[in-house]
């Protein structure tokens, strides 16, 4: 029986400076290869409170990605072959020539040992080996057949969830009991940098009966924020230029550095270097989203006043630019009671008060199942049951977020403009439980609120004088308890007086 090969074994030390940057190398696979494991470690895990991650990505040769494994543990062992792959990974025929193996350096804290100490190794095998990992996934068929022409209604959908094809800690399965137990109509799988759990969680679901559509995507998780693409099939490139700075002309030839120059990695006695090169990206994030808008789908600014660097490493939103470029921005993720969902909301409110008409979302962000999922929200689509209809509405803004009772535009349909000539703006609300308010916004200023009572009602605002092109109106459906901090329960999208 023919025994593994090993093409590189390296280790070294990765040094404060390699944070936020991608090092890659090249390694030679032999001709007839079945499998192909990649094992990276790396210490400390953490620094005090801190926690050092570093993650690893694979490339074929010619550059098409063959997944990533955004996960935090300090060994991550990666394999794949003609039918199976680690999750996060695509199984397939292994190709001969030049794999790039990229480590995306996302935190090293200053440590006694200079850094985080590294070892990654690369065997391939003429044979498909056992899997040393438990969790295994057969290759599977894309593609899935929607219902199409069916009526519009409002749809209830998750539209940021993780499993363990990034660093979930729950699989497939939970993710449908989840769906289940939340009556989603929509789940988008975003898991960081990787599509590979989409189709294993639509056949779940298929299989589970129930008719839960899976909005395809993953989150782009980059040193400078995280955006997730909706309704693109298979993997997108995360890698842009840092905030600020220009896209990178390649018309000179491959600008990659060799880290010989850039001092990154040390290495002592008993260490192997790797040949590393620091990777450049050469787009910035708006030719990053404009690509994904290429292919049919969204490009979604997420949690943008989450904790930054080094606490929670590319989670703030610093790409200044978004507004002219994002689908839409999530104002509401997670727990809704959070700081930064606050912080969010008004940066959101200022790209509103800018004229930017970016609509917002809601998410779970779910990594497991919510311990509190009273307190988190999900978007409510006004659509047919197909992802095509779903990705429109959210675009369009005829969407809601509600943490459960229902608030939509009745007067004018949720996602249309205002005609000059209403009369009166108006909401429907069901579901309603006792101690809320609504408030409508305009402009960014609350300029009228009420309370409203319990189940189900329409609340209609006259229109005393005739606003201005341009008007932006929101309703807000809040808790307000008789002592103690009022809540915001459900949030429309604003509706725009028409030029
Ligand atoms: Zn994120
Ligand atoms: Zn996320």
């Amino acid at each position: 029986m023919a025994s593994p090969v090993a093409i590189l074994r390296g280790s070294g030390t990765l040094t404060p400076d390699a944070a936020r940057r991608t090092l890659v190398t090249t390694v030679a696979v032999p001709e007839g290869m079945q499998a192909l494991r990649c094992r990276l470690t790396y210490a400390p895990s953490r620094v005090n409170t801190i926690r050092n991650l570093v993650t690893m990505a694979l490339f074929e040769p010619g550059g098409a990605s063959r997944g990533a494994a955004h996960r935090h543990e300090p060994t991550q062992i990666v394999e794949i072959g003609g039918s199976f792959a680690t999750p996060g990974f695509v199984a397939g025929t292994i190709p001969s020539g030049a794999w790039t193996v990229a480590l995306d350096i996302h935190c090293v804290m200053p440590s006694d040992v200079g850094g985080v100490k590294y070892t990654l190794d690369v065997e391939v095998s003429p044979v498909p080996w056992t899997l040393a990992s438990s969790t295994r996934r057969e290759a599977s068929a894309t593609g899935d057949a929607a219902p199409d022409g069916v009526a519009p209604r409002w749809l209830k959908g998750d539209l940021h969830v993780h499993s363990d094809h990034s660093d979930g800690r729950w699989g497939i399965e939970a993710i449908v009991a989840y769906a289940r137990a939340a009556s989603l109509d929509y789940i988008a799988l975003t898991d960081h940098n990787t599509h590979t759990g989409t189709q294993p969680l639509r056949e779940a679901l298929r299989a589970a009966g129930l008719a839960t559509l899976v909005i395809p995507g993953l989150e782009l998780t980059t040193y400078g924020g995280h955006a997730n693409a909706l309704g693109i099939e298979g993997w997108a490139d995360w890698r842009t230029v840092p905030p600020g700075a220009r896209a990178i002309d390649r018309s000179e030839g491959d600008p990659e550095v060799l880290l010989a120059d850039a001092g990154l990695v040390t290495v002592a006695d008993g260490d192997v270097p790797v040949p590393f090169a620091v990777h450049q990206p050469g787009g910035t994030m708006e030719a990053t989203a404009r690509a994904i808008q290429g292919r049919g789908g969204l490009f979604v600014v997420n949690h943008p006043r989450s904790a930054g660097y080094p606490a929670c490493t590319g989670c703030h939103w610093d790409f200044d630019d978004a507004p002219a470029y994002a689908d839409a921005i999530e104002v509401m993720n997670g727990d809704w009671a959070r700081r930064q969902n606050d912080d969010g909301l008004a940066l959101w409110d200022r790209w509103l008060a800018a004229g930017w008409r970016v609509p917002a979302t809601a998410g779970s962000d779910a990594h497991v199942a919510p311990t509190h999922p009273e307190r988190v929200g999900y978007t409510f689509a006004w659509a047919s049951p197909d992802v095509a209809s779903i990705i429109r509405a959210v675009r369009s803004g005829g969407t809601y977020l509600s943490r459960g009772p229902r608030l939509s535009w009745e007067a004018p349909v949720a996602g249309t403009d205002v005609a000059r000539t209403l009369p009166e703006l108006s909401v429907r609300l069901a579901g309603v439980t006792a101690g809320c308010q609504v408030h409508l916004w305009r402009d960014g200023r609350l300029v009228e609120f009420r309370p409203v009572p319990e189940g189900d009602s329409i609340q209609a605002f006259p229109l005393k004088s005739r606003p201005v092109a341009g008007t932006w109106f929101r309703v807000h459906l809040v808790h307000q308890p008789k002592v103690g901090t009022p809540e915001l329960f459900a949030m429309t999208n604003p509706v725009w007086v028409g030029r």
